[in-house]
């Protein structure tokens, strides 16, 4: 029987715990299906003071102090841990405690200001090693140790350096997954005897990156594997500095260990189906029942309702990577066309007050929810008849594959992810799933929804698209099986 293998899977953010963004949503998917083909998968994540600790009895672990050397000062950690359920099989999940780094407000930015905390190199430099000293604690070799994204990308590299001859982690491989190449966790140099590394790897071809530290880059330059989070986007960051944020030439070199891998959809949460948080659940069975979740969204929002009008939604981040800037550029002509607008977001201020201002001119047609909500977010997917993510770039993209199954047709620009996930639809032949454009210009926003707004006229074929869109699977199956064998491949026979 082929050996089970031990897999510690470290992440900054993790469903159900924390969350900030899409690497949560992964975070708290992919270990679970993992765990179902039976790889011994533990999660480890910063135990942040805004996790409920009563509600996921998460325990202390008892015996599991450890110090870590920041700089000259010697920190203290422990470890807590809780389990959770998966199809009867348990998943640990274990927490790096340090009250002083993760007693915050926020993940990375303080609430209060909107300004990434100042220590932010000191509490992640403290994770990565925390993560490593509790392993050794818990006495569970890991076979592979998957990091993602910049604040664990110290990991791979501390175990070339200074646990490169610790007999714990002799037959240890890492894989590390980026998934938003745009924020790399860079620092200045003046903070780098907090890790405790030696300078030699402070160099061009080490995490040196214009007399910056680059975390990103030591999890690119470290890792036996890198993964990107879909194939498209693999081949965007290697090939220009628009993608690759000037880690292209980096990642070109790596790119016989860079693979692209679809991120995939949980559906016992993002499924109309099975969805607890809208009022009325759905299926391809029974579409029609979608336009009660319609009627409680407008109502949510202080909108009309009206059948024929389409509500187009959308739910992100306030940031410029999300094509705000396009529907601010296209929005009075966007605002002429027969349609209803659904904004949940939150970030930069200049779109929030974007938003606020078509709101207050267009009070019948724009919604705008500002600030980070769960339910809302799954009222949208489930009450909107399209959804709108113009992005810039797009590693992935999570809510056009969750508008899929809520019959709620995407209208994106074709890159990254949502080149790989959505097909064009075609008028003639009736297939497809959504709409796409190519070049991020007004025009071309404008005029794809507007063939969005005349399909969404002709009910058979509007009736076609959803159907389509339901029928996609991107359930986490077939790629939490590539990764399996990623995994595999790196483990000498
Ligand atoms: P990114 O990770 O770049 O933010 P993704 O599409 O990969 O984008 O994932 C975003 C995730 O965060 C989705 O689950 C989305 O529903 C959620 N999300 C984003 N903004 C909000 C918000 N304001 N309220 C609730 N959920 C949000």
């Amino acid at each position: 029987m082929p050996k089970k293998l031990n897999i510690l899977f470290a992440s900054s953010e993790v469903e159900p715990f924390a969350k900030t963004g899409g690497l949560a949503d992964v975070s708290g998917s992919l270990p679970k299906e993992i765990r179902k083909l039976n790889g011994d998968i533990r999660i480890f994540l910063p135990h942040y003071s805004t996790i409920d600790s009563a509600k996921y009895n998460i325990k202390d672990l008892p015996n599991s102090e450890f110090e870590i050397q920041i700089g000259s000062n010697k920190i203290k950690g422990k470890i807590k841990l809780t389990s959770l359920n998966v199809n009867g099989k348990q998943l640990t999940v274990y927490f790096i405690h340090n009250e002083n780094y993760f007693d915050r407000g926020g993940l990375y930015v303080n609430p209060l200001n909107n300004f990434d905390y100042e220590d932010n190199f000191e509490r992640f430099v403290f994770f990565s090693r925390g993560v490593l000293e509790a392993t050794k604690i818990i006495g569970w070799q890991p076979d592979i140790i998957h990091t993602n994204d910049w604040q664990t990308g110290l990991i791979p590299l501390y175990l070339k350096t200074l646990y490169g001859n610790d007999p714990f982690f002799a037959n240890t491989k890492t894989v590390f997954t980026i998934h938003n190449l745009a924020y790399q966790g860079i620092f200045e140099k003046s903070e780098f005897s907090k890790t405790g590394l030696p300078w030699d790897v402070f160099r061009i071809d080490g995490i040196e990156f214009y007399d910056r530290i680059n975390l990103m880059k030591a999890g690119i330059i470290y890792s036996d594997a890198i993964t990107t989070v879909s194939k498209n986007y693999a081949k965007e960051i290697c090939s220009s500095v628009e993608f690759g944020y000037g880690l292209e030439g980096v990642l070109a070199e790596r790119k016989s260990n860079l693979f692209g891998i679809l991120n995939g959809v949980d559906y016992s949460v993002w499924s109309p189906l099975n969805d607890d948080f809208i009022p009325q659940k759905y299926s391809g069975r029974n579409i029609g029942k979608k336009i009660v979740n319609k009627k409680a969204l407008l109502e949510k929002y202080g909108l009309p309702f009206n059948e024929n009008i389409p509500v187009i939604g959308m739910i992100s981040r306030l940031a410029d990577q999300k094509g705000l800037d396009l529907i601010e550029a296209a929005s009075d002509e966007l605002l002429r066309l027969d349609l209803q607008l659904v904004f949940l977001g939150a970030g930069d201020e200049k779109y929030q007050l974007f938003l606020e201002r078509i709101k207050e001119r267009n009070p019948e047609k724009v919604g705008v929810h500002i600030g980070f909500s769960n339910e809302l977010a799954h009222l949208i997917e489930a009450g909107s008849d399209m959804f709108l993510m113009p992005s810039r770039y797009e590693p992935c993209g999570l809510n056009q594959m969750y508008s899929l199954k809520y019959g709620t047709a995407p209208i994106v620009r074709a890159t990254g992810g949502l080149e790989d996930s959505i097909e064009q639809y075609n008028s003639e032949t009736k297939l497809g799933t959504g709409f796409k454009f190519y070049d991020y210009d007004k025009n071309e926003l404008s005029k794809t929804v507007r063939f969005a707004l005349e399909v969404f006229s002709d009910k058979k074929s509007w009736l076609q698209i959803m159907k389509n869109g339901m029928k996609q699977d991107f359930s986490w199956k077939v790629s939490a099986k590539k990764y399996m064998e990623l995994y595999k491949s790196l483990i000498p026979e």
